[in-house]
């Protein structure tokens, strides 16, 4: 799934490709992505004439927002992103351009946003999870994937104080922790496994018996690991490509995310694979001890 730093290099994307743009027609083979209003043809009249006025991301949301007053929102979820470009329709399926954009991985398109210019905005999405709405921009607050999010942890307040404070009292283990939305936006299974790998913390280790040096090194590598992946514009081993269909650069940086039984690179340890609430960590038992 879209983490942080893919989220945020869509937007980066985004804004270049698609502020000032306006809407003029919405095309999909799978209406249920549209989640708010309940009707297409609805969202489909609604959008059109709008114009994207500013591309934001808050958490793994992408926000859209639009003249009149309104926001879309989009949720990648598991297997979606959003690509720039033109297909044309040929026997009844989506022809991408030549070039990054025909890659396989970005072949899963749903839904396109086509505008004013002809230019178009595609979701590819294998699983077809992605979730899109449209709000009047005053009550997006009240959507389900707005609610209760934790601090934006590549803010300027997010201080070591505000990530003490958001960890205080969890008696869960700091992996799931880390990868709790609502204690600290963005972060998922990969990054919380680099991250811990960073800071030398056992990922079953609970939060509330860390140390003071523990906390203050995962601190440390949120704001070391994300900045840098968000500079090599996120991983590419899921399906999340850039907005041009391009591969991400982090994959050749991680350090133990799905690199289970290889050597460490810090001290040649065997990394292990294990289960924590359901999802896989992968750490280095020889320097990230309980
Ligand atoms: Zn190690």
């Amino acid at each position: 799934m879209p983490e942080l730093p893919e989220v945020e290099t869509t937007v980066r994307y985004l804004k270049k490709k698609v502020r000032g743009r306006t809407f003029f027609d919405v095309w999909s083979d799978w209406k249920k992505t549209v989640k708010k209003p309940k009707s297409f043809d609805d969202f489909k009249k609604e959008l059109k004439g709008k114009k994207i006025l500013n591309v934001r991301r808050r958490a793994k949301n992408v926000l859209f927002d639009l003249s009149e007053g309104k926001t879309l929102l989009v949720h990648q979820k598991m297997t979606g992103h959003l690509l720039v470009g033109k297909w044309k329709k040929e026997r009844g399926s989506w022809q991408p351009p030549q070039g990054p954009l025909s890659d396989k991985n970005n072949s899963y398109i749903h839904l396109i946003f086509i505008f004013k210019d002809g230019s178009m905005m595609a979701l590819s999405d294998l699983r077809k999870f992605a979730k899109v709405e449209l709000w009047d921009s005053d009550k997006l607050k009240e959507s389900e994937g707005m609610k209760g999010l934790g601090p934006e942890p590549l803010e300027k307040d997010f201080t070591f104080a505000k990530f003490k404070k958001q960890l205080k009292g969890q008696t869960r283990k700091i992996k799931q922790v880390l990868m709790d939305p609502s204690v600290i936006a963005g972060i998922g299974n990969i990054y919380s496994d680099e991250i811990l790998w960073e800071a030398k913390v056992h990922p079953l280790k609970k939060a509330s018996e860390l140390s003071e040096g523990e906390l203050g090194r995962i601190y440390k590598a949120i704001g070391k690991i994300l900045p840098l992946a968000v500079k090599l514009q996120g991983e590419s081993f899921s399906d999340y490509r850039t907005p041009l269909g391009e591969k991400g650069g982090y994959d050749d940086e991680r350090k133990v995310y799905r690199k289970e039984g290889e050597k460490c690179s810090r001290c040649g340890g065997e990394i292990k694979r294990i289960k924590v609430g359901g999802r896989s960590a992968h750490f280095c038992p020889r320097c990230q001890k309980i």
